[in-house]
């Protein structure tokens, strides 16, 4: 392969690929090895995907490989189950490991070999003070740590205690074997930290062969070491255990070129969750179905829902390599599935929410078979036959008996086009006692059917012969929780005190017959039910669930057509936080509809022609980016000044296709109150960390009210955020401190605890912390020192 990229592209590659670049340019490596390494304790989740997507597709970018690697080095929280779901998550995905599939518990011979080695050269101890004592000797932030006792034990003494640890001679927490490293660094995690504990458990794969096992730390660099890997990439909250990760690998002599660690951004979404731990509560409480329901974040959840795999790569992807922590709203991921989707999905027609329509003209027991396409794009699409009869079922979102001006569906004495079929009026409305109407009386326009220049009709709407309707249920999703972020409201929030009461609906409906066979037809040929995803027209992408039983026909929605989150909307019932939000929500345009006036208008202008070529090739935004942005030159420059200020096209691109045009009014920017310049600007400040990004959205939703200064804004609102971790990790402690007993019970396995220390911090910080900042650092030193 070719590693030579020409600067263009270069500047536009993120700082891993930018590493690997000169690496291989250097000859540091000979290839590039990756590793994903899970720990097999849960099901794997979006936050994963992001991982996979990137270790796996840097291996296949640079022709190296990638391994699967269980960090199983925790004989209490890891299953063989979770080992195998893993790996059917994997390949869904799209990627393969080969003949890389590895253990952690496989090394434990030769860990311990290193670890006795240390101790050796003097590096290691076992210390037998209690876990309490260590850290109370280990110091704060502002005062170094203090020797315990054994600190100079012999190295004989060291040795034999260790070989007595492993045999089984003391009871858990009876000792611990420590790095000798420096009580005095800066670096917490530099202070001696604990290699090995006793843990007398039964492992799922080495049984009763270990009772001691290696902390993460310790274990981690060396299994990347045994392996060759080369870069070695994790999470930000890892930043600190770097140099831990090379201190061990120099101590035991692993010469470069050997691994190094990089940390790039977690993955988060807003409206849902993401630490296995909690989706362990979600399962086992039975808030959701299962692992694999279809609400669940994790991959086997959204495999079920119907989501395609190259959907969810290229959500990973677009949420790209970066060392700021952000939080992506879920309508981005919708983005992906339709865009994937809209080309290749095959059209039907089904109604969810059946309204009976009897056409009073229709000869009874007349009965004909109108002629559609599957892909009504495609001039040479193979096509179905519809069946029609005199009684048929129309949604009863498109009716309305009182219209609004401008109404272009069905409504009393109007006319509408039913979808590749005729136009039908209506006559009159049956109703029931409480004025809901039952059916409606309609006749049809025979000169009507296929295309006639002389019937303009302004809307057309979906339906179902009644005769040959297929009954079905849709399950229809939407988000799991109702607040942006879990659990992080007041003190004492419990995450599952957020769900939301709606995040799916059950009803029954009608498809038309093609539909079935198709269904039918995918089952003989083996194909898993997920395989079959359809767009049903005006409706949205749907899937069939594994619950379908014989005819019994389930269909999941996967995503409804269009984004129903639009600005100033919000749904009923939902809380003043979500409103706040769902007013600047992403609303993701739709691209069928106006993407066509946008080719036209750069088919008469070459200069915008030009420039969504450009917006592509030299600045590295999406094919649809660059067409939202290059509909007219208003959007074009305003673009272009907020790159410009924000010093990224990408990040400006985003901005603007997602955040911004969903809350334009019809003439564009033109009439906005704010700049282009003033967006990249806004933007500046998000990626410097200088305000969250959701606050962000709410910023930009009054710039483009009312205009003004992102920088006032933020200050006059309070919006910077505390993230910075030197000022967040001191309050954490003292908060932790304060609470020594929930600290216990938060180790005794009681994770609800989170919430009550992230209240904590929040008051001390008058709420500005930033809540995932506070949250992973809680975290952290919750488990750390564990
Ligand atoms: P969780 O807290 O959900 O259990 P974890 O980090 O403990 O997550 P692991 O099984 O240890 O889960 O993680 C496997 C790999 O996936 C690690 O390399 C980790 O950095 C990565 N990973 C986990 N969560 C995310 C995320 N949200 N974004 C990006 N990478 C992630
Ligand atoms: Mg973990």
């Amino acid at each position: 392969m070719d590693h030579t990229v020409d600067t263009d592209r270069a500047a536009g590659r993120d700082f891993v690929r930018r590493i690997i670049d000169r690496h291989l340019e250097e000859k540091r490596y000979e290839g590039v090895v990756t590793r994903f390494p899970p720990e097999p304790n849960g099901y794997l989740h979006l936050g994963h995907a992001k991982s996979i997507v990137l270790n796996f597709g840097l291996a296949e970018e640079y022709d190296g490989r990638c391994h699967l690697r269980y960090d199983d080095t925790n004989p209490l929280t890891e299953d063989e189950e979770y080992t195998r779901s893993m790996q059917a998550d994997i390949r869904w995905l799209g990627y393969d490991w080969g003949d890389h599939l590895h253990y952690a518990s496989d090394y434990f011979e030769r860990m311990y070999e290193v670890a006795r080695d240390l101790i050796r050269q003097g590096k290691a101890y076992v210390d037998s003070a209690s876990e309490e004592e260590i850290r109370e000797a280990r110091g704060t932030v502002t005062e170094p740590g203090r020797p315990t006792p054994d600190r100079d034990r012999s190295v004989d003494d060291n040795l034999d205690l260790f070989a007595r640890m492993r045999a089984g001679e003391f009871p858990d927490g009876e000792m611990v074997l420590r790095g000798k490293i420096d009580l005095a660094s800066p670096n917490m995690i530099m202070r001696d930290p604990v290699f090995y504990r006793i843990r007398h458990a039964h492992h799922y794969r080495t049984g009763d062969a270990w009772c001691i096992y290696p902390l993460y730390d310790f274990a981690h660099c060396l299994e990347d070491a045994f392996e060759g890997v080369t870069h070695s990439l994790c999470t930000l909250e890892f930043e600190n255990n770097r140099e831990i990760y090379d201190w061990i690998l120099d101590a035991a002599g692993f010469a470069e070129p050997r691994p190094h660690q990089y940390e790039f951004a977690r993955l988060s979404v807003d409206y849902t969750i993401m630490s296995k731990r909690k989706l362990i509560r979600l399962v086992q409480e039975g808030y959701v179905s299962g692992w694999d329901d279809p609400r669940m974040p994790t991959i086997a959840g959204l495999r079920r829902r119907g989501v395609p795999p190259e959907a969810l790569r290229r959500f990973c992807r677009s949420a790209g390599v970066t060392k700021t922590n952000a939080s992506l709203d879920p309508s981005a991921l919708d983005f992906h599935v339709r865009d994937v989707l809209n080309p290749v999905a095959p059209r039907a027609l089904g109604v969810v929410r059946p309204l009976r329509v009897v056409l009073t003209d229709w000869p009874e027991g007349h009965r004909e078979l109108l002629e559609a396409p599957l892909h009504p794009d495609d001039p040479d699409s193979p096509t179905r036959r519809i069946p029609m009869s005199q009684g048929l079922w129309i949604d009863a979102d498109d009716f309305r008996k009182d219209p609004p001006p401008g109404w272009k569906r069905l409504s009393p004495g109007g006319e509408v086009r039913l979808r590749h079929g005729y136009v039908i009026r209506c006559h009159s409305v049956i109703e029931d006692p409480e004025g809901r109407p039952m059916t409606l009386h309609c006749t049809h326009d025979r000169d009507t059917l296929g295309r006639n220049p002389d019937r303009r009709i302004g809307g057309a709407i979906h339906w179902v012969g009644a005769e040959g309707a297929v009954p079905v249920e849709f399950r229809l999703y939407d988000r799991l929780f109702r607040e942006a972020e879990p659990g992080a409201g007041d003190d004492e929030a419990d995450f599952v005190d957020d769900l939301s009461p709606d995040s799916v609906q059950v009803v029954r409906g009608f498809v038309e017959p093609a539909l079935r066979d198709r269904v039918s037809a995918a089952r003989r040929a083996g194909d898993a039910p997920h395989d079959l995803r359809v767009q049903l027209e005006r409706v949205g992408y749907f899937t069939v669930d594994p619950d379908s039983d014989g005819d019994e026909l389930v269909f999941n929605r996967i995503v409804p057509l269009r984004d129903g989150w639009k600005p100033g909307a919000p749904k009923a019932g939902e809380s003043k936080k979500s409103e706040r939000s769902a007013r600047t929500v992403i609303h993701q345009t739709d691209a069928d509809r106006i993407s066509d006036d946008r080719r036209e208008a750069r088919a008469a202008d070459p200069e915008l022609e030009r420039r969504f070529e450009e917006y592509q090739r030299a600045h590295g935004l999406s094919v649809k980016q660059a067409d939202l942005l290059t509909g007219d030159r208003a959007t074009a420059e305003f673009f272009e000044a907020a790159a410009g200020a924000a010093g990224s096209w990408t990040e400006a691109a985003a901005w603007m296709a997602n955040d911004l045009l969903g809350l334009l009014p019809d003439a564009g920017v033109a009439v906005v109150a704010t700049t282009g310049e003033t967006l990249g600007r806004l933007v500046a400040r998000v990626r410097e960390g200088k305000v969250s990004r959701r606050a962000a959205k709410e910023v930009l939703a009054e710039l483009v009210r009312e205009g003004g200064d992102p920088d006032a804004i933020i200050a006059r609102d309070g919006l910077a955020p505390v993230s910075d971790d030197a000022a967040l990790e001191p309050v954490v402690r003292e908060v932790l401190d304060a609470w020594p007993d929930k600290v216990a019970e938060y180790r005794a396995g009681n994770a609800n605890l989170v919430g009550l220390f992230m209240g904590q911090v929040m008051k001390k910080t008058g709420g500005r912390a930033d809540p995932a900042a506070a949250r992973r650092w809680i975290t952290t030193l919750l488990d750390d020192d564990a």
